[in-house]
């Protein structure tokens, strides 16, 4: 594929305040927003497999649903016309219209149809009285009293959920439940969606071992590869999991080609902070275009970003922290709005709910900060959060405690208990 992608530098040229050194978590988000491009390849897949994938086209209604007027209540179809006299009415009943089975006949003045939920509107009738208003109900006639419906009630009109050829669905749309049931009621079996990205991650590191390996001295497990399998996976990525990689130039490079020529994305985890003794940022410089910075956040200061290449391959490249929840704050706030570009998806930034700070938190203006926190509900039912325990950024215990992040912004300082603050929360409904 020949395509021309921008140098970092003509990116962050355009920024007034860039310096790498000093990185604001929004001019990171920028550069990365401006640097990356949408993958844009396009596949056809059975309307369930299409279920958290991202839309390809437009969808356009090819159909009126409903298809035909019919009614939202079981009771009697009439018309409107008949419910000016001011006594009750009663009237013939005529036959009845069943959900999938249509009185064929023309319903006159005087005259009513028996009617169930989503039974077609017989011709004639524009309205239904609910069965629970009328009285004295036989197999031929029933009663309505006076003013108990109006014309046009409990009638549901052809086309007002979607009215044919109208947009249903946009492009871009991250496929919800409720976006397989329109596209079932339209009748559509195939979807076009995005082809999933590809993903490959490592952890580098001499002290790294795998599950399954004897944990020799000094040494711990690699947790860097499991929890960005859990985000990754939920972002609907494809993955290519790479192990870790020792701290070895030849492995590194090995591991970085490898991964490139085969990925969309590449992300690795530690060796990028400031005098780290190894050499994974020497081989990410060789084999790319890629910058290193201190951003001001925390946790999460060093990360390297770009665009590393391979025998004619590219791919964009996040070297995250090594610190296991640096990976997952970077991950959440740095690399997921930047793989769903990449994928094509059109997803407004999460919703930060406002909560009451529990107790006070230190916090020093000039960078962002990530808290873990957990929400809860107080006695008068509102929302408040208390910060978890410790912050250190090697403690993933605190993080598996959250259910949400405080997230103290760039200027902000010191918080007081009672100050409401911004908090994401991890859950959510879909
Ligand atoms: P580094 O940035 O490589 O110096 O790593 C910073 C800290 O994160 C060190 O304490 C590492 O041992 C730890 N670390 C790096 N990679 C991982 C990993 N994959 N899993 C758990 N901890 C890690
Ligand atoms: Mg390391």
């Amino acid at each position: 594929m020949t395509e021309t992608h921008r140098a970092l530098s003509d990116v962050v040229s355009c920024l007034s305040d860039y310096d790498p050194d000093a990185l604001p978590v929004v001019l990171a988000q920028q550069v990365i927003r401006s640097f990356i491009q949408p993958v844009n390849a396009i596949e056809k897949v059975a309307i369930r497999a299409a279920l958290d994938r991202i839309l390809a086209t437009d969808i356009v209604s090819p159909i009126n649903v409903p298809a035909h007027d019919n009614s939202a209540m079981d009771g009697y179809a009439l018309r409107g016309s008949d419910l000016i006299v001011d006594t009750d009415l009663t009237l013939r009943v005529i036959g009845s219209a069943y959900a999938g089975r249509i009185y064929e006949g023309v319903v006159g003045s005087g005259e009513c149809v028996r009617i169930m939920t989503g039974g077609v509107m017989p011709d004639g009738c524009d309205t239904v009285v609910p069965q629970e208003f009328t009285h004295n109900a036989t197999h031929d006639s029933v009663t309505l009293p006076v003013g108990v419906v109006k014309t046009g009630d409990n009638r549901r009109l052809t086309g007002e959920d979607l009215a044919v050829d109208q947009a249903a669905l946009q492009q871009g749309k991250i496929l919800r439940p409720a976006d397989l049931g329109l596209l079932a009621s339209l009748g559509v079996a195939e979807v076009p969606v995005q082809r999933r990205l590809r993903v490959a991650f490592f952890s580098t590191g001499d002290e790294l071992r795998s599950i399954g390996e004897p944990l020799d001295a000094g040494c711990i497990y690699d947790s860097n590869r499991y929890t960005l399998y859990g985000m990754l996976t939920r972002l609907g990525c494809d993955l290519i999991d790479m192990g870790v990689i020792k701290d070895d130039p030849a492995a590194l490079e090995a591991a970085f080609r490898n991964a490139c020529e085969n990925a969309d994305a590449v992300i690795t985890s530690g060796g990028v902070s400031v005098g780290a003794a190894d050499y994974t940022k020497q081989i990410m410089a060789q084999l790319g275009d890629v910058t290193f910075w201190k951003i001001g956040m925390r946790p999460g200061r060093p990360m390297a970003f770009g665009r590393i290449n391979s025998n004619g391959k590219s791919a964009i490249l996040f070297g995250l922290p090594g610190n296991p929840v640096a990976v997952m704050v970077t991950f959440y706030f740095l690399v997921r709005d930047a793989l769903l570009h990449m994928m094509g998806a059109n997803a407004a930034a999460l919703p930060l709910l406002r909560a009451r700070a529990q107790s006070a938190i230190r916090k020093k203006a000039g960078r962002t900060e990530y808290q873990r926190g957990i929400l809860s509900t107080d006695a008068s039912g509102q929302q408040q959060v208390r910060i978890t325990g410790s912050q250190g950024s090697g403690i993933l215990r605190s993080m598996s405690e959250a259910n949400c992040m405080v997230v103290l912004h760039h200027e902000q300082g010191n918080v007081a208990a009672g100050d409401a603050v911004d908090v994401l929360l991890f859950e959510g409904l879909l």
